[in-house]
């Protein structure tokens, strides 16, 4: 049965959520505060991570985030506050991050970035809309003993989960990208990862939305959401009311307060990331993570994109160039040829990951509520997942099997 949709937000998990709901014969509105130009969907790194098998909840941040938290540059900063909502997400990401915990994560994860990238590639095959999208692995750069091994002992779990992954000496990660000089000590190189061109894909994305009749509302805010009883009826934007048959949240940093009005408490807190373009020749040619300064490094479709931090101070629109000329700076290091210039460096911009303390997504339907569906929480793999997120959520809307399992996903594992 064809049903009225709404989609509180056009990141990439609610773009991909009404690609597979409209092909599903819905009816489908999305609904967004910005002009769908800007944030974590566009200023992300596009890499498509089947690599990223460990969740950022893992045995020893915490100890690394105390120990970097009065840091200007450090890849992790948190800004201490009392406030309720991030003590209880601080809580539950410290009882995450257990050795077991993580092991228990890692297939779960791996496979459903395998299931993403799969449904990408349908993409790209499908014409339905063009996009830059290149298959050259990701290479994760170490210039140290210490980091190598850590790397490498990761690599091997991947290989255990059926990964193609290879251990490099400098020369041979040299040999592979003769034309950007490297100042490493080895890499380890995921051969499965693949990469993107954020901006243009999901510009792309949107007009084909729009031709193929999902109606998209741009530059209004849902202010409130309305119950009656078991059902979210309708929302209230400053200039409208919308009515629907299902809802979908896909409002990435925002959902706690969202949900706050279903009398829920969904644990995201937003983690700032920047980006800078380097629109001159790099000679990159090898998505990489630079992984001792936590940065990644992405040749995309005319310029290369640099991109890291993970700032932990709620939702604000500041660009700290502190940590901008960091993700800069550590970069050059990597790459002794290379010079970030001050106008790249000032046009620098930032998004916010939607994260959730055990590094995992909501993706399911509200227990206490017939009609609302949550998928959000996707911290550092949200582009990578957003396909198999659209699919999942399609999926519950029609009353379909899921493709994969997603009882870890469950949004009320917190309550
Ligand atoms: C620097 C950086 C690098 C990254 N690199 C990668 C990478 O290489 N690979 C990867 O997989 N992931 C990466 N990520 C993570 C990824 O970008 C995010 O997980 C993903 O973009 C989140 O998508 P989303 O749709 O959930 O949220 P968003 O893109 O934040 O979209 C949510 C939307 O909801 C709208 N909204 C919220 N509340 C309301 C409201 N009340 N009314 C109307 N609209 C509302 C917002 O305006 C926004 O447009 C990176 C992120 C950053 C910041």
């Amino acid at each position: 049965m064809n049903k009225n949709v709404l989609i509180i937000g056009g990141g990439i998990i609610g773009l991909s959520s009404a690609y597979y709901l409209q092909k599903q014969g819905h009816n489908v509105t999305i609904v967004d505060q910005s002009d769908l130009t800007s944030g974590a969907s566009h200023v992300n790194a596009g890499i498509i991570t089947p690599s990223h098998i460990i969740p950022l909840a893992a045995p020893g941040v915490i100890n690394k985030g105390l120990k970097w938290m009065f840091s200007s540059t450090s890849p992790l900063s948190i800004k201490p506050t009392l406030n309720s909502h991030f003590l209880r997400w601080a809580w539950l990401f410290k009882k995450a991050s257990t050795k077991q915990k993580v092991e228990k994560s890692i297939p779960i994860i791996k496979n459903i970035n395998v299931f993403s990238q799969e449904l990408y590639e349908d993409i790209k095959t499908s014409d339905d809309f063009n996009f830059y999208y290149q298959k050259k692995g990701l290479m994760m750069l170490y210039q140290s003993d210490k980091m190598g091994e850590e790397e490498w002992n990761i690599g091997q779990k991947a290989i255990q989960e059926g990964l193609h992954v290879e251990h490099l000496k400098a020369s041979e990660a040299q040999q592979l990208q003769p034309n950007a000089k490297l100042n490493i000590k080895g890499a380890v190189y995921y051969h499965s990862d693949s990469h993107t061109t954020p901006s243009d894909f999901m510009k792309e994305f949107t007009s084909y939305l729009l031709k193929n009749g999902v109606n998209i509302i741009t530059n209004e805010k849902v202010i409130s959401v309305n119950v009656s009883g078991k059902k979210a009826s309708s929302v209230q934007t400053k200039q409208q009311k919308i009515q629907f048959d299902e809802l979908v949240m896909a409002s990435g940093s925002w959902t706690p307060m969202l949900v706050k009005q279903l009398g829920l408490r969904i644990p995201v807190v937003p983690g700032k990331g920047y980006r800078i373009n380097v629109k001159k020749k790099t000679g990159i040619t090898i998505p990489a993570i630079l992984t001792e300064a936590k940065v990644a490094v992405t040749p995309m479709d005319g310029f290369t994109r640099f991109a890291g931090k993970m700032e932990l101070a709620g939702i604000n629109t500041k660009i700290n160039m502190k940590r901008v000329r960091a993700i800069a700076q550590s970069s050059e290091k990597y790459y002794p040829d290379l010079k970030i210039n001050e106008e790249f460096i000032n046009d620098a911009d930032y998004g916010l990951r939607p994260c959730s303390p055990d590094g995992l997504p909501y993706i399911g339907k509200l227990s206490s509520f017939n009609n609302v569906t949550l998928a959000t929480g996707h911290a550092m793999m949200g582009w990578s997942l957003g396909p198999a997120t659209g699919k999942l959520v399609s999926e519950l809307i029609s009353n379909q099997n899921t493709s994969i399992n997603i009882a870890s996903f469950k949004p009320e594992r917190y309550l």
